[in-house]
């Protein structure tokens, strides 16, 4: 059978023109494409060339889909199945793993396949927004664990026994935990074994919130001794996105992992299928790099701090969260330049456009107070640029 050219033809010219034409009205152009990014959520999913090569055979919509027989992790061509079945297990050192969109669509199934409605569950007080939107979406209640005052903001890892033990007296026992490793305001790494071994103790099953760990960091979910977690392929795994990784031990497995009744193939908490097209190309495609960069974690963890020990030295920079710092995730409170702020014509956007000038983005535009950023994969030579950017731009008057 020959097909017609249609009006779908991408190698048609004059329909490339066309395209172009609407694309120029709607300017879709990245603005601050080029520049060192410091922006946390953006640091560990910059793509890197080998994968950018390979995307583009893969943008077309359900494009791995060619040899599909029904099930994404079982798809040979591309070798899908051995990455999903052999490949992520042995990484995330678990014994079933599925691919979801993000972390939060792992956090979901898991509450949603562990928990019924109207179930409490208990996570740590610096857990991310979307663990509490997936708990509220499966219908359960929320406890969590304190953290100490400003500025360590620290999790206490013996809290999860107390509050289970407070749980279990006012009979609200939790049927799920969660430890957010690290969280993603301050990049406090806390100690996941030892939460694991008190939930472990306890009967409680635990979540470990990977989503700023699985592909910056070294982790291993049988060395944590916890029962489930969840990756993010576009925050930490080079991986375009959407796209991440849920990992599972033997006992939960089937039943997190469970196929439709009418339909044998498909995952019901997968709502049949997850990634199907680009995304996982991309995953896939970067994985050899993720794990290099898994091995040169102790570098990122002092270049970090070699980061954090300069920018501290400029009057008014105060860095919170643990110290000495464990992760590449990093806030600081800059009253300086808050105070430069008050009186610059620019107000609050000030830093924003002066980072910029000097080839720097990524702190979000007004924040001059405190803020966040990530020092994940860059170089010396960069994190040199961007010290000398804060010094300078802390003496404007
Ligand atoms: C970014 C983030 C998430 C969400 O990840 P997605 O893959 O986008 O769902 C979840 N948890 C933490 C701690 C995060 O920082």
């Amino acid at each position: 059978m020959t097909f017609q050219k249609t009006n779908l033809d991408h190698k048609n010219p004059s329909i490339i023109n066309h395209n172009q034409e609407n694309h120029n009205k709607i300017n879709l152009n990245r603005e601050n494409l080029g520049l060192i990014n410091l922006n946390p959520l953006q640091r560990g999913g910059i793509i890197p060339l080998e994968t950018r090569a390979i995307l583009n055979q893969w943008l077309d919509g359900y494009s791995v889909c060619d040899f599909c027989r029904g099930c994404l992790d079982k798809i040979q061509r591309p070798p899908i199945e051995t990455f999903v079945h052999k490949t992520l297990p042995k990484f995330l050192g678990c014994d079933e793993v599925r691919i979801t969109n993000g972390a939060r669509e792992g956090k979901f199934m898991i509450m949603h396949t562990i928990c019924e409605k109207g179930d409490w569950i208990l996570i740590d007080v610096n857990a991310h927004y979307s663990t509490f939107v997936a708990a509220e979406r499966a219908g359960l209640n929320i406890e969590k664990t304190p953290k100490t005052s400003a500025p360590e903001h620290k999790i206490n890892e013996t809290d999860f026994a107390s509050k289970i033990k407070e749980m279990e007296t006012a009979g609200r026992k939790p049927k799920l935990a969660l430890l957010t490793y690290p969280d993603g305001n301050y990049g406090n790494l806390p100690d996941a074994k030892k939460v694991a071994e008190i939930c472990r103790n306890a009967e409680v099953p635990l979540i470990i919130n990977g989503a700023y760990a699985v592909g910056r960091m070294p982790i291993n979910l049988k060395e944590i001794g916890a029962d489930f977690i969840v990756g993010s392929g576009h925050k930490s795994m080079a991986a375009s996105g959407p796209i991440g990784v849920v990992g599972a031990t033997k006992k939960w497995a089937e039943q997190v992992f469970a196929k439709s009744k009418n339909y044998p193939l498909k995952g019901v908490e997968e709502l049949g299928c997850t990634s199907r097209g680009h995304s996982i190309i991309s995953l896939m495609a970067s994985f050899p790099y993720v794990i290099k960069r898994v091995a040169n974690w102790d570098k990122e963890v002092e270049n970090a701090r070699y980061f954090s020990d300069e920018i501290t030295k400029i009057r008014g920079i105060k860095a919170i969260g643990e110290q000495p710092h464990n992760h590449d995730l990093m806030a600081f409170e800059t009253l300086v330049f808050y105070e430069i702020s008050t009186t610059h014509k620019r107000r609050g956007f000030f830093l924003y456009d002066e980072l910029k000038a000097r080839g720097i983005t990524g702190i979000k535009p007004g924040l001059t107070k405190n803020f966040k950023l990530s020092t994940f994969g860059l170089t010396r030579k960069e994190i040199d640029k961007i010290i000398g950017a804060f010094k300078e731009i802390a003496k404007i008057k």
